[in-house]
């Protein structure tokens, strides 16, 4: 098991294999334009504790990510500047 993390969404179709990309499918359902890159409200996830004080995502649980963005997208490199 895991813990899922989207810290942020949008994406830029930049090669043939984007052609049926999921994520702009989904967004078009919704009229949402999947170019635009947006934080999430889970961005601040693997920081976030409990009232007890306790960390969320507690140390050596695997993270999965990026599921409607890529991690390494220009537009989010302003956000990896952010504490949270
Ligand atoms: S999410 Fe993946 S398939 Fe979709 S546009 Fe981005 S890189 Fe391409």
């Amino acid at each position: 098991m895991g813990e899922m993390w989207n810290l942020w969404h949008g994406c830029h179709k930049k090669s043939e294999g984007c052609q049926h990309c999921y994520v702009y499918r989904r967004n078009a359902e919704f009229e949402k334009d999947s170019n635009v890159v947006t934080k999430t409200a889970s961005f601040n996830l693997p920081i976030r504790r409990d009232r007890q004080g306790n960390w969320k995502v507690s140390s050596g649980t695997l993270m999965w990510t990026c599921f409607t963005s890529d991690f390494f997208i220009e537009e989010a490199d302003e956000l990896r500047e952010e504490p949270g």
